[in-house]
C-alpha cells in the first residue's frame, strides 16, 4: 500500500497530529477540520473502505466502535458526538484507507 496516504501516516513518513494510538488503531486530527473537534480514526492494517471488510476485520471494527466514545469523552464531548464513515466515491470518500470521522463541539456541521 505504498501510495496510501494514511499508511504513510502510520509509518511516520508523513507527519500527523496524533491524539491516540494503540496496537490496532491510530487517531489524529483532521488537517481540514469541519468542527471544533474533528479527528480521524484509522485501523493500522490497511483496508480501503467498508466495502472491503471481511470477517477478519470484525475485531478491529468492534475495537474502533468501542474506542470512539472513550476518545470523544477525552476530547470533552460530554454531550455527544458525530461519527461519519464515507464509503466510495459516491459516498464522498477521498482517502481510500478506512477512517471514521469523529466530530463534535462548536460548529458541528449538519447534513444539509
Ligand atoms: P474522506 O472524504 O472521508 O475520505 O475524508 C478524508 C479526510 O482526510 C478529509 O477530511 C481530509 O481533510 C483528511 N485529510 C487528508 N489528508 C490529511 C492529512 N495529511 N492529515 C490529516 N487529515 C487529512
Ligand atoms: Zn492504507
Amino acid at each position: 500500500m505504498s501510495d496510501c496516504l494514511f499508511c504513510k501516516i502510520i509509518a511516520g513518513d508523513i507527519p500527523s497530529d496524533k491524539v491516540y494510538e494503540d496496537d490496532q488503531v491510530l487517531v489524529f486530527k483532521d488537517i481540514n477540520p469541519k468542527a471544533e473537534v474533528h479527528l480521524l480514526m484509522i485501523p493500522k492494517a490497511h483496508v480501503a473502505s467498508l466495502d472491503e471488510l471481511t470477517a477478519e476485520h470484525d475485531a478491529v471494527i468492534a475495537h474502533m466502535m468501542r474506542t470512539l466514545p472513550k476518545l470523544a469523552k477525552e476530547q470533552g464531548l460530554a454531550d455527544g458526538f458525530r461519527t461519519i464513515i464515507n464509503t466510495g466515491k459516491g459516498g464522498g470518500q477521498v482517502v481510500f484507507h478506512l477512517h471514521a470521522h469523529l466530530l463534535g463541539g462548536n460548529n458541528l456541521p449538519g447534513f444539509e
